[in-house]
């Protein structure tokens, strides 16, 4: 089974990675620049992106593929009030070994975010990268948290995003929420403060994205986008779990306990 998590990187304030645990996603610091392209590069300005790759073609691809996911965020974190200050930049190098030479990811990353940035390379997971990576773009400036503090939200976010926009994907985190969630759930509140980093295992951190995924599912298809987009900006106004929660979800949550016991039963 392909490993989804392998192919996604993103990058945050803490280098807090290890080689051998390839499902932890590599982070740096936002403000870090990468060179465009070597090649002659092709631009498509979209709405909300603009796509510097080696063809049109490419870029075409890329643009279509970073719309429909942007729309798909939108609409399920009903965030169309947010409007992103600038284009988004979305580099696609001639392939892997020039994506790795420029980013310095790992070898197994096929993308990976640096603050409104996305690099990438074409690849046969396109669509699962950039339906990942254009979630963590977007939380990313909406919630000003380039370095990801709510990483379960973010996360369970962007997996889902991967799941709706991959069939592999989808069954791949489905078989681990089946597997591994259902029987044995990773408690809410280590689920809430746990980051994928190299004390942990591989094991664990594949099971935390699909809890996530799980979690954030249940949210939005359960309770609605209006409530989620409440409960975001709950968080991203400071408010502690509980009270994003309880004042998002009134009469439904009183607290993560709630929340807790109420995805279990649906799972
Ligand atoms: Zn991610």
């Amino acid at each position: 089974m392909k490993n989804f998590l392998a192919v996604i990187a993103v990058f945050w304030a803490c280098a807090c990675v290890s080689v051998d645990q390839n499902m932890i996603e590599t982070r740096q610091s936002p403000e870090i620049s990468f060179n465009d392209p070597s090649c002659q590069i092709k631009t498509r300005e979209t709405a909300h992106f603009l796509i510097k790759a080696c063809d049109f073609q490419t870029a075409d691809n890329y643009a279509a593929l970073a719309e429909r996911f942007y729309d798909r965020v939108m609409q399920d974190a009903n965030l169309y009030s947010f409007v992103p200050r600038n284009p988004y930049e979305i580099k696609v190098y001639s392939g892997k070994s020039e994506y790795i030479s420029v980013s310095k990811a790992q070898s197994w990353s096929g993308g990976l975010t640096a603050g409104n940035m996305i690099l990438t390379y074409p690849s046969s997971s396109a669509g699962a990268i950039m339906a990942h990576e254009i979630t963590h773009l977007i939380l990313n400036e909406f919630m000003e948290d380039y370095s990801s503090s709510n990483l379960f939200i973010a996360e369970g976010l962007a997996v889902y995003q991967e799941r709706q926009a991959s069939a592999e994907s989808d069954y791949y985190y489905k078989t681990l929420i089946d597997k591994y969630v259902k029987p044995s759930p990773i408690p809410f509140i280590e689920m809430a403060s746990f980051r994928p980093g190299k004390d942990a295992k591989s094991d664990y951190i594949s099971k935390w994205y699909a809890q996530c995924s799980s979690v954030v599912e249940y949210l939005i298809k359960r309770e609605g986008s209006f409530r989620f987009s409440i409960f975001l900006k709950n968080i991203k106004r400071g408010y502690d779990l509980d009270s994003a929660l309880k004042d998002a979800y009134p009469g439904i949550f009183a607290d993560y306990r709630d929340l807790e016991k109420k995805w279990l039963s649906w799972i």
